[in-house]
């Protein structure tokens, strides 16, 4: 199982490769791992999927003795380690799920130093006198994942993680590192105090998902609005969410009886009803989940298409962790957020049942932010990165507002105004109040306060609360205004709102839109990889099935979905170029080469492909033409010069790939150089033939339809 040992310990690049199978490192990985193997700790904020793993497990294989990673979700735990010793690499886990006798024999690889790394929960790594074990060996580094659960401000907070402390003050001279996907500023703070990172170098990388398309849609028949959108992802693997338990069973039930494979999943279930679902979906048995929120912090499954919430969630920290369930392999993957009235009203009665006043009060802030974001007529990414503290540049152009803009209008005067009012009331009203301001609304809470004597008073009493409500949104997300959540979300003004304020700048706004439009766009499933052959992707996907069934892993260990899709555009025939393929390292190359080699040499024969490795230029070229583009077409989208693409289309005529010069010139310029041919006999010399033809004819023309008879 274990890989041999590595000889130069600086070269985390070749363990990258060979190990793991990646051509290069992904932003801030290099340094992570730099700062581990130098002794330092870590404190590391990366995305779902950003590729958190690889900082510890690289440093875990490059330092002596095995790094000890606690994790809060045993079967996160079995996922991962199954993933490393598909890669070869010696990984245990030490968890409740363990027999006694498999505890044992764990215990004694650890002492044995046989392991890299173990993975533990939280409770076994405090409990039983664990850490006096530790002390006996060598221990590369601490990592601790999903380190958010440390915080009570948090949504996953955990008893045991609030104890991890004691690993700095216990093992000061070993490298702990502290990874999470979700942490605004008072969690990253909790995480730093509760775990001692005070020396630790903050790595913190975008919250950007930008292979996630996010979409709301006002909720009407929200049952048929899902079986428009799943129409068009069939047989693509996805988790539905709803708010209840009967929600999800019912929902479950109607998807079974449009003869659709969901399972359902909720809290309330057998254990063993749970399990299965889980393992259903992780093995691409079923198509999708429908599932409470207590779905998915296990799920490491890569290639989940679709996240769907059929209701609004409390908050835009659980929202945001859910829908970046989809799509962790990178490839295009959606959010569907149903969004209505009546469950904003649900919500709120949830958390009026919530007892502690101070909870209460955040978690209805939290839900108005929710709340703003479903209406929100800026770009949703902006909006949602907005939230964490991140600016986007430029709207993303991949969310259903970028997709399908609302109409816009002159704002200026009117940001002024709301701007200003913000400043009268001091900086110390939330949304609501201002709004009142604005309307010379007549109030109590107006006249107590003295209200109706600001300058601002009444000055935007021609417009709906609906529409300043609007505007003030668009003027947080846009950054003129920050809304404190922690703080009555009182409304505060930017540096950026100087220069509108002064007239220097001016400022166009988004019509509120009250309906949307379903619009069917599907997404496309081969970014990154470019175009591939669907019926080879398949035939590998059902080969992965096999392999993976025989060893009882889910599919995704034996190989991600972007790494089969690159199999079948590349077509590798040989283990060099199989190695070429993201995903594909030296241990895999072993144990599964020669099965998916076979595979595709199969495929190529049998579909006539003459089975010859191609060098890169030329096999973009024949991808082009397989897509059906003329000689023009595949020359531009080539970037090459009319000649030079002929030139490659004879390479491939030569090397047996079936090219039809009738496809890729004109059908007149075809049927002369063709009757030429006839005419002239195939061995016709060269100046005869041309002389034959008119000049509008190009030689690399005539050059086509000879090779290709
Ligand atoms: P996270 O823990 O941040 O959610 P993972 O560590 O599970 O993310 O990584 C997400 C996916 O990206 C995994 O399939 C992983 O193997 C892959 N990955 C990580 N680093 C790289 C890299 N440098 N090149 C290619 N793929 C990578
Ligand atoms: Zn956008």
């Amino acid at each position: 199982m274990t890989i041999p040992a590595i000889t130069d310990t600086s070269d985390i690049s070749a363990t990258l490769r060979r190990v793991f199978g990646y051509p290069a490192f992904r932003p801030h990985q290099r340094e992570i791992i730099e700062g581990v193997l130098a002794g330092d700790d870590a404190f590391v904020l990366m995305p779902t999927g950003g590729g958190k793993s690889l900082c510890y497990q690289i440093p875990a294989l490059h330092r002596n003795g095995v790094a000890v990673v606690v994790s809060p979700l045993i079967s996160l735990m079995k996922d991962q380690v199954d993933a490393l010793r598909a890669n070869g690499v010696a990984a245990a886990f030490y968890n409740s799920a363990l027999g006694s006798e498999e505890a044992r024999r764990v215990l004694a690889r650890l002492h044995g130093r046989e392991l890299d790394l173990l993975y533990i929960s939280p409770e076994r790594l405090l409990s039983g006198g664990f850490l006096e074990r530790l002390r006996e060996i060598d221990i590369a580094l601490f990592a601790i994942d999903e380190a958010h659960c440390v915080s009570q401000w948090g949504h996953d907070f955990r008893r045991e993680y609030a104890q991890l402390g004691l690993l700095r003050t216990e093992f000061p001279q070993v490298p702990l590192v502290a990874l999470t996907a979700t942490a605004d500023a008072q969690t990253r703070e909790d995480i730093v105090r509760v775990l001692g990172l005070q020396k630790a170098k903050h790595y913190i990388t975008g919250f950007d998902r930008p292979n996630i398309r996010y979409t709301v849609l006002e909720k009407h028949k929200p049952f048929d609005q899902l079986m428009h959108f799943l129409d068009a992802r069939r047989g693509q693997a996805g988790i539905v969410y709803a708010l209840s338990r009967k929600r999800v069973e019912e929902l479950s039930e109607k998807l079974r009886d449009k003869g659709l494979r969901a399972a359902a999943y909720h809290a309330g279930l057998p254990g063993e009803q749970r399990q299965s679902a889980q393992e259903a979906f992780l093995r691409d048995e079923v198509q999708m989940v429908v599932a409470t929120v207590a779905f998915g912090m296990g799920i490491d499954k890569p290639n989940v298409r679709f996240v769907v919430h059929y209701d609004l969630p409390k908050n835009i920290e659980g929202f945001y962790q859910e829908t970046g369930r989809a799509g962790r392999d990178g490839l295009p993957s959606d959010a569907l957020l149903l969004h209505g009235a009546q469950d904003i009203a649900t919500a709120r009665r949830f958390i009026d049942a919530v007892d502690n006043p101070e909870q209460r009060r955040i978690e209805s802030h939290k839900l108005n932010a929710m709340v703003g974001l479903a209406e929100s007529v800026t770009c949703r990414r902006r909006v949602l990165l907005n939230y964490f503290g991140e600016r986007l540049g430029d709207d993303c152009g991949n969310c259903d507002v970028c997709l399908d803009p609302p109409a816009q209008f002159d704002a200026t005067l009117d940001a002024q105004k709301a701007l200003s009012c913000v400043y009268r009331v001091g900086q110390r009203f939330g949304v609501g109040h201002v709004v009142d301001v604005l309307r010379g609304s007549d109030n109590e809470r107006i006249r107590s306060l003295s209200h109706q004597s600001l300058s601002t008073y009444g000055v935007g009493s021609d417009k709906s609360e609906q529409e300043w409500t609007s505007i003030l949104r668009q003027l947080i997300h846009h950054g003129y205004l920050t809304q404190d959540i922690a703080n009555y979300s009182v409304l505060q003004l930017t540096e950026a709102a100087r220069p509108l304020l002064r007239g220097e700048q001016s400022l166009r706004l988004a019509k509120p839109r009250i309906h949307e439009q379903l619009k069917k766009k599907r997404p496309k499933l081969d970014a990154g990889t470019g175009g591939y052959d669907e019926s080879l992707f398949d035939q590998l996907r059902a080969l992965r099935k096999r392999l993976a069934d025989e060893q009882g892993v889910p599919p995704y260990i034996v190989f991600g979905d972007a790494t089969l899709a690159q199999m079948a555009r590349d077509k590798p025939l040989d283990e060099g170029a199989l190695l070429a393929v993201v995903g594909v390292g030296q241990h895999k190359l072993e144990k599964y080469g020669r099965d998916f080699l076979d595979a595709i040499g199969d495929y190529c024969l049998s579909n006539g492909e003459s089975g010859v490795a191609m060098e890169p230029p030329l096999r973009d070229t024949w991808l082009a033409y397989q897509e059906g583009l003329d000689l023009d077409a595949i020359a531009s989208r080539r970037g090459l010069p009319l000649t030079q693409a002929a030139d490659h289309l004879l390479r491939l005529i030569e090397l047996g790939q079936p090219v039809l010069a009738e496809r890729v010139i004109a059908v007149k310029k075809y049927q002369l150089i063709d009757a030429a041919l006839a005419r002239l006999g195939e061995s016709a010399a060269w100046e005869h033939l041309r002389g034959a033809l008119p000049a509008f004819v190009a030689d690399h023309e005539i050059f086509l339809v000879r090779a290709g008879r």
